[in-house]
């Protein structure tokens, strides 16, 4: 029996006010697939994963993991079904050290002390460069470093899911391709990742599929080959001609 996707939506819609910021929007995320979204600035991409994280209401449709309908499920039990939010502008905490910002991530799980270490292990055998700042404040790092940061610690949740908002946002090109390169070792790891991305060039390449996102609608689907060579696509996002 062939299984359905792990993460579903259909018909969704998020309003703020009078403003429409998703409309009736349907994707498909297959597990193992690392899927984008690109859109331009304001096209609704955050409300996207917000909603999916259980942060922002939905005004109608249905979000589903593994077929189940997670609608009425507060964002707290959301990160307990496996569906975990890195949201855009990292969300650590920058008074706390990098080791608590790590073990804050996993408040949620019902984790002996033996699990926990071995998941801040595993966080920082994928960025070493975070080993070697365990006890340094998070506020002090770089901003790639607080990106590795913020993607560790999401990783502490134990996640299925893990929905990433802009995380080359502000970074060099050398530590976007860091964080792209790691981002790509977790989904050869068997994680299932939901990519939001500006760079939509880089988000493509990387990607198995992507929808664009425009002004709340999907307007356009495929294989990130496929639309990589798409020239609407060629030359709206990626600025070629
Ligand atoms: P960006 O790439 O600039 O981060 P985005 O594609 O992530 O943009 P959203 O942040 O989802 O877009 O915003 C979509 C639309 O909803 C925008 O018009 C935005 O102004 C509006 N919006 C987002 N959050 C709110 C809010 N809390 N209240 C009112 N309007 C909002």
């Amino acid at each position: 029996m062939k299984s359905g996707p792990l993460l579903q939506l259909e018909r969704v819609s998020v309003r703020y006010g009078a403003i429409e910021a998703l409309r009736e929007v349907s994707i498909e995320v297959g597990a193992g697939e690392i899927v984008t979204i690109i859109g331009a600035n304001g096209a609704g991409k955050s409300s996207l994963l917000k909603s999916i994280a259980g942060l922002e209401p939905i005004a109608s449709g249905r979000i589903l993991i593994d077929g189940r309908d997670i609608g009425a499920i507060p964002a707290h039990k959301r990160l307990q079904c496996g569906v975990t939010l890195a949201p855009e502008g990292r969300g650590i905490f920058p008074d706390q050290s990098v080791l608590d910002n790590l073990l804050l991530g996993a408040y949620s799980l019902q984790a002996t002390a033996a699990e926990i270490n071995a998941l801040v292990g595993h966080g920082f055998e994928l960025f070493p460069r975070l080993a070697q700042r365990q006890a340094q404040w998070a506020g002090t790092l770089s901003g790639g470093e607080q990106q590795m940061l913020a993607l560790a610690r999401a990783l502490m949740s134990k996640p299925r899911l893990l929905l990433l908002d802009e995380p080359s946002l502000g970074l060099a090109p050398l530590v976007i391709r860091d964080i792209l390169r790691s981002i790509r070792v977790l989904r050869d790891a068997g994680l299932t990742i939901l990519l939001v991305e500006q760079m939509a060039h880089q988000a493509l390449a990387l990607a198995d599929r992507g929808y664009v996102l425009e002004t709340g609608r999907i307007t356009l689907e495929g294989s990130g080959s496929a639309l990589l060579a798409n020239p609407g696509i060629r030359a709206f996002y990626l600025g070629a001609h």
